[in-house]
């Protein structure tokens, strides 16, 4: 499905990274790829992983804070690459104290770094990968409900994530006529790191499953698979979109 394709994957920092399962999904499917870390911290992790499954994918240090490593990062990819078709932004970062209590008491320097990382960056990563993208393209972001409707401790993450669907509107109205399509896919609540920093996970996680039509958790294979699917021509028509992959728990009145 997506052989002699080419892509990059932000936000790979271990085996239940959504962008690892994403980036198992793109291999199974033919995709060549290539993996950034954020910090030598991380890079042993990734090169672990990597090594058995995709040994030819290149791994590139980038920190999105640090617009140089940005730059550096998509030279080099276009040099290996040639060209690329797709990305996948799977990165986010608040401040721990920032997760926990009233959102009211965030201060400016939360706000400020939550919004950066977690939503800035799939501006300035759509910037520079634009024009490798030369045939085309599709870029696929992680959003989650918390953008729409209020999760207790889940705060200036969720304002990021209303930030971050909205940009995908703007990015998808300005590369549309670029053949390049840019959508969001809001997953259901899974154990990873980051999400181990939220606080109350555990009862969101249990009310999810409880309540979702499909009366579980969603897989993080699953919202690999869906990313595979935005990657491919089977989407040809869908830009601008966020894809609930939540077991159906978005719907749900009372
Ligand atoms: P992970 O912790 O596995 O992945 C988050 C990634 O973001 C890590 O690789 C992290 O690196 C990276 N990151 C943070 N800051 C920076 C930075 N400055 N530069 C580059 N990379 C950075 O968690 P998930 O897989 O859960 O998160 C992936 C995405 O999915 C996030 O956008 C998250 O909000 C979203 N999502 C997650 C859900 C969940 O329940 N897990 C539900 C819905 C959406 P590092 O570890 O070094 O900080």
């Amino acid at each position: 499905m997506l052989k002699d394709k080419r892509g990059i994957i932000f936000g790979v920092a271990n085996k239940r990274s959504i962008a690892w399962a994403t980036a198992q999904a793109l291999n199974q499917a033919g995709a060549r790829l290539a993996f950034t870390y954020q910090g030598e911290r991380l890079k042993d992790n990734v090169e672990a992983l990597t090594r058995a499954e995709m040994p030819d994918s290149p791994l590139l240090a980038c920190d999105v804070t640090k617009q140089e490593e940005v730059a550096e990062t998509f030279k080099q990819v276009g040099a290996e690459f040639g060209r690329l078709d797709f990305l996948i932004h799977s990165i986010a970062f608040a401040p721990r104290e920032a997760l926990e209590g009233d959102y009211l008491k965030t201060d400016r320097d939360a706000f400020i770094t939550a919004l950066e990382i977690s939503a800035y960056s799939l501006t300035q990563l759509a910037r520079a990968a634009a024009p490798l993208m030369t045939e085309g393209g599709s870029i696929v972001t992680m959003t989650f409900h918390g953008a729409e409707k209020v999760y207790q401790g889940y705060n200036v993450m969720g304002v990021a994530k209303a930030a971050l669907e909205s940009s995908v509107r703007y990015l998808a109205a300005d590369l549309g006529p670029q053949n390049i399509r840019v959508n969001a896919i809001s997953a259901g609540p899974i154990q990873t790191l980051s999400a181990r920093g939220v606080s109350g996970l555990s009862t969101m996680m249990k009310h999810h499953a409880e309540r979702a039509p499909l009366r579980r958790n969603v897989e993080a294979s699953e919202v690999g698979n869906t990313a595979a699917f935005l990657c491919g021509s089977l989407s040809s028509g869908i830009t601008g979109e966020t894809i609930y992959v939540d077991c159906g728990y978005n719907i749900m009145g009372i």
